[in-house]
């Protein structure tokens, strides 16, 4: 599990604006996300504990992915209409 923090985010996000990889909302959490010219695929999570948030990939990177970069921004998305709909 990879704790994600402001600057590793951004490298990932600025990496997949580049890629610019296909994201499939599975569930809340969870992404399917695509590179359009290879083909691959990765399943990407997210997590929260105690107010931290953790990322999961299950491609071969160590480290904060393009992945992640890319299923972030639906996942903030989704996060916001949660709250709103549990308040
Ligand atoms: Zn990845």
């Amino acid at each position: 599990m990879l704790e994600i923090t402001k600057e590793s985010i951004e490298k990932a996000i600025e990496k997949a604006r580049i890629t610019k990889p296909k994201v499939k909302v599975i569930q809340f959490r969870l992404y399917s996300v695509t590179n359009k010219t290879t083909g691959a695929n990765y399943e990407v999570t997210f997590t929260k504990i105690a107010g931290r948030k953790f990322a999961d990939c299950t491609c071969p990177a160590t480290k904060i992915c393009y992945h992640i970069g890319a299923s972030i921004g639906a996942h903030i998305v989704l996060a916001e209409q949660m709250s709103r709909q549990t308040v």
